[in-house]
């Protein structure tokens, strides 16, 4: 059961299976491609600071190349609909990470009690504009897209027992929503993600980090609806 699942979160990175042979993603080499993880990639193995420099300058391109996933798949479907005047609605499918349910529908409450302007809804995998997937990874929990609009959000088993499970859920749907990681922040940020240690059990976003996202969804969707729009006229 792990070993398909980890087989799939090697589909979502891009990489061809062939060639692969039975690897896990664990056997690709940490820096290849960029994640937006829970837990910064220099304090996961030894690095230079150069490349841990780059290691998050990847991360962040991760972050927003999500975000941009997200927001044009949302855009598209109301540009379908134009008429829409419901409240900008994300889809996600959680039937790939079963063991995680409570903490996603958790981390779901917590968002739609925390901002306005965007809300998270449980869906099917065919109207979902990402999913939540679980198995075992060397790089722990993370946010990842394949740059065609599939983004997921990766939780690792291990890394679930060290760290608080709700937070760590959060923390990766925060990335969806559009949060960078701020790993030097305080545990009452939620993105400061693994950075204030595996005590740290806050799982919901502070004041500043509520108003970005409510910014974010008012000027990056209208942005996107543009495009969309656009798309769909041709
Ligand atoms: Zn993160």
């Amino acid at each position: 059961m792990r070993k398909s699942l980890s087989s799939l979160a090697v589909l979502g990175l891009g990489l061809t299976m062939a060639g692969l042979g039975t690897a896990a993603p664990a056997a690709a080499s940490p820096a290849a491609e960029p994640h937006a993880g829970f837990v910064a990639e220099s304090s996961q193995s030894a690095q230079s600071a150069q490349s841990a420099q780059s290691a998050r300058s990847a991360e962040s391109d991760a972050n927003r190349a999500f975000f941009q996933a997200v927001l044009e798949s949302v855009a598209e479907k109301r540009a379908e609909n134009p008429s829409a005047t419901a409240a900008v609605t994300v889809v996600y499918d959680a039937s790939r990470a079963p063991t995680f349910s409570a903490q996603i529908a958790r981390s779901t409450q917590i968002w739609n009690s925390s901002v306005s302007n965007v809300r998270l809804q449980s869906g099917s995998a065919s109207a979902a504009d990402f999913s939540y997937r679980e198995g075992n990874d060397s790089r722990g929990s993370y946010a990842s897209t394949d740059g065609h609009g599939s983004g997921y959000i990766f939780l690792d088993y291990r890394q679930n027992q060290q760290y608080d499970s709700t937070r760590v859920t959060a923390h990766e749907t925060g990335h969806v929503l559009g949060l960078p990681d701020h790993y030097s922040g305080p545990c009452s940020e939620l993105m400061s993600g693994g950075g204030p240690g595996p005590s740290c059990t806050n799982a919901i976003p502070n004041a500043t980090e509520r108003s970005r996202v409510n910014r974010l969804w008012v000027n990056g969707l209208a942005a996107a609806m543009d495009k969309a729009l656009e798309k769909s006229a041709r």
